[in-house]
């Protein structure tokens, strides 16, 4: 059985961590799936409980940038980003320092690691009482929509995990903004968290990511991703008597289950919810008779790049996973 732990179970959650075991841990993106990095077996356990295929590499945590810096040798434009951004749902790609501890799997055999300081008051408390960097992908199995609730994560993976730390709901909902700074130009390799606009205003024009370049690198950029069971239609006007409606704004006519994601079409309140809402149509559609889920347009600015590529990968064949 996984043990539920509360944010007063700190200390706990960190010996469990530093025996080797997995932890489920709230961030303001999504949950994430803790394993002490530098420890090459529970890295292992990560990919076995997630049943993640193995070239994905990890996001490794830190409590702050000073520390991540003694992982991953920064450039200039890491050391800007990680003093505007930091804490905060931007992960950053940097070249391993020579003796970099953190296991190879983490990494899966890059050259190159993801760092991050999430802003969580009990995941950097948790992450502070650690004292090393934590791996942690979404606590989700591979390829399923990704948990934002603590209930997510143990109707995933309940027994399969030591522990879950629970911290409440995430407050961003959405997986942090990928940029690629191992190389000439920076590059985003996932939308995120934090803006393209916000991160352009500070660093100047940001390449994307082409698939053939990258993915490899990128699970975020496998085509079929954060998927629910049933099929998700994009951009829908209308609504057939099948479909269950993933609203924005005032929701299209006859719909008989729906979730609004903003009535006032905010993007950031849509981002918190999107994967509730995934989660939650995706159980209730069923009894209800109703076999599709249909997502009204949202637009592609701000928050709505990342909105909208998760969106997309949901909808996605599920053949090209
Ligand atoms: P997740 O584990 O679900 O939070 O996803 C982590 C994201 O970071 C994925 O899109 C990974 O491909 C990406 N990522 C992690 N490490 C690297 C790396 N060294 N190079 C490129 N992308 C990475
Ligand atoms: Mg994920």
């Amino acid at each position: 059985m996984t043990e539920r732990l509360n944010p007063n179970d700190i200390a706990k959650a960190a010996a469990l961590l530093r025996a080797g075991h997995l932890v489920a841990f709230g961030t303001e993106t999504v949950y994430g799936l803790g394993a002490d990095a530098c420890n090459a077996d529970a890295v292992a356990a990560i990919y076995t409980a997630k049943g993640r295929p193995s070239f994905n590499p990890l996001i490794c945590h830190f409590a702050d940038a000073r520390t991540a810096f003694k992982y991953v040798t920064p450039t200039q434009l890491a050391k800007t980003l990680a003093a505007k951004f930091w804490p905060g749902p931007l992960t950053l790609v940097l070249p391993r320092t020579p003796n970099c501890p953190v296991s190879l799997l983490a990494g899966a055999g890059l050259p190159t690691l993801a760092v991050r300081v999430p802003a969580q008051a009990t995941a950097l408390q948790l992450l502070k009482h650690f004292g090393g960097p934590i791996a942690a992908p979404s606590a989700n199995r591979s390829g399923r929509i990704s948990p934002t609730t603590a209930q997510h994560v143990l109707a995933a993976l309940n027994g399969r995990i030591a522990a879950i730390l629970d911290s409440g709901p995430c407050a961003v909902g959405l997986e942090s903004t990928v940029l690629d700074l191992s190389g000439p130009t920076p590059v985003l390799l996932r939308p995120g968290g934090i803006s393209l606009e916000a991160l352009e205003a500070e660093i100047g024009p940001i390449q994307h990511a082409t698939t053939a370049l990258h993915a490899p690198a990128s699970p975020g950029m496998l085509l079929s991703h954060y998927a629910p069971t049933l099929p998700l239609r994009l951009n829908a006007t209308s609504l057939a008597a099948d479909e269950a409606l993933l609203a924005f704004g005032p929701p299209l006519p006859g719909a008989n289950l729906l979730f609004q994601l903003s009535a006032t079409k905010n993007l950031a309140e849509a981002s918190a919810r999107l994967f509730e809402a995934l989660h939650l149509l995706d159980a209730q559609s069923p009894a209800q008779g109703l076999a599709r889920i249909a997502a009204m347009p949202i637009p592609l600015t701000g928050l709505g790049l990342a909105i909208n590529d998760r969106l997309t990968r949901a909808a996605a064949p599920r053949d090209k996973m």
